[in-house]
């Protein structure tokens, strides 16, 4: 689960890591409120999204003007102009896609004076099977480029779970950071405070971009991007309550609530499968053979009825939808139940697009002869490679 900037520096503020004073807002007149009550003279108007990139990002409508979607103000005027200019328009950024995000919160904070802009993350290694830690001097850019173009310019160490961060992993940290004296020990301090969050919250991903040092020698974190382990989730409400569902995919969070794994994708070939590795294969065939799934879904082994009819209706509301492929592997999923789910949600939905249904295992015959029964346009496969081809085939035809 994600959250919002100002979120989770209020976060890193209750565990005493050095962030700057802020307010959210969601009207030009709030901003207004909360820029005066900063005082200034300096404000930093930041667009509330799901995504970084927000400062080199461009907004999609004209109206929000040339400037990203980070933007320093020097008066409460500008603050206003920009909120009114940002709030409910679509910000486009490396990480939204073309699409964009529509901002609909904004984060008014006190503008820093930046002497160094530095790269600090933390995130569960899954090689080491540790907490690690990765920093660089290149803050304030893309990280995935300096980890390719110069990687002798990342550190990254891990922590024993048993002792916890330790004095020494601050040195290596103000040592990677060229910090010395009192920032040194600013960095160490900062290093104990952000595991401490990290590992008490169950964050699965915190990343400060930028860590600065401002020009009277403050450590400062003036970004901050904090995703959580889901499986976690049951034990901290707090951090549930800060989910805003208006930012994630409406199908997914409907997916959620029958337990189902869906993740939404850019294509046209909509897919129901039961199994990760199935659904997976499924969807490298799909391109295989031409086109582009719309969907990760996985029903899971035992799919009830309500289940597979629940998935079936998301696929179906899906608009990019050309075509749709059922795939299921009767293991501890029966064949019948696929295939009265399937017909239950055509009932209900009807059916726009192509059909192919490949059935294979418990109970195939038995599903089979359902979908045959039903009198439905079920165009049936007898495998993996027979099915991707129809589907594409019929996809195509329909154009
Ligand atoms: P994103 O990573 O989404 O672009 P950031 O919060 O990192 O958003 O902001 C982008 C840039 O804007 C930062 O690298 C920094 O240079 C500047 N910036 C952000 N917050 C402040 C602030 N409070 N004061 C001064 N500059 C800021
Ligand atoms: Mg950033």
């Amino acid at each position: 689960m994600n959250i919002h900037e100002y979120q989770a520096k209020a976060i890193l503020r209750e565990y005493g890591a050095p962030v700057s004073r802020g307010v959210p807002i969601f009207s030009p007149d709030e901003a207004v409120a909360a820029a005066q009550s900063l005082g200034g003279p300096l404000w930093v108007v930041k667009s509330q999204i799901h995504a970084g990139g927000r400062g080199k990002g461009k907004f999609k409508e004209e109206a929000a003007g040339e400037k990203g979607g980070v933007r320093l103000a020097k008066s409460v005027d500008e603050v206003k102009t920009f909120a009114a200019q940002m709030l409910g328009n679509t910000l486009v950024t490396i990480q939204t896609g073309p699409a964009g995000k529509q901002v609909n919160r904004l984060y008014i904070e006190d503008g820093s004076d930046i002497e160094k802009e530095f790269y600090l993350s933390i995130l569960v290694d899954r090689a080491t099977g540790r907490v690690a830690f990765v920093v660089s001097t290149e803050g304030g850019m893309d990280i995935e480029e300096v980890a390719h173009n110069t990687p002798e310019k990342i550190v990254t160490f891990s922590i024993d779970p048993a002792t916890g961060a330790m004095p020494h992993h601050g040195r290596t940290v103000a040592h990677a950071l060229g910090l010395t004296g009192e920032l040194a020990k600013q960095a160490g301090d900062l290093v104990s405070k952000l595991y401490r969050a990290f590992v008490e919250k169950d964050m699965a991903m915190l990343e400060i971009n930028p860590l600065i040092v401002t020009k009277d020698g403050q450590l400062k974190c003036l970004d901050a991007k904090v995703s959580f382990d889901s499986n976690a989730l049951y034990r901290h409400p707090d951090v549930v309550s800060l989910r805003d569902t208006t930012e994630e995919d409406a199908k997914e969070i409907e997916a959620s609530k029958y337990d189902l794994s869906y993740i939404a994708l850019d294509g046209t070939i909509g897919c129901m499968v039961n199994g990760a590795g199935l659904a997976m294969a499924t969807m490298d065939i799909i391109k295989l053979y031409g086109e582009e799934p719309a969907n990760f879904l996985d029903v899971g082994g035992g799919a009830s009825k309500e289940k597979v009819t629940a998935a079936f209706k998301i696929i179906t509301a899906d608009p990019n939808v050309q075509g749709i492929l059922v795939n299921i592997f009767g293991g501890i999923m029966r064949c019948d139940i696929i295939a009265e789910g399937v017909i239950a949600a055509v009932k209900e939905v009807g059916l726009q697009v192509p059909l192919v249904v490949r059935l294979e295992g418990t109970n195939v015959e038995l599903g089979k002869k359902i979908l045959t029964e039903s009198g439905l346009n079920v165009i049936p496969a007898d495998d993996l490679d027979d099915a991707a081809a129809k589907i594409v085939k019929a996809v195509k035809e329909a154009r």
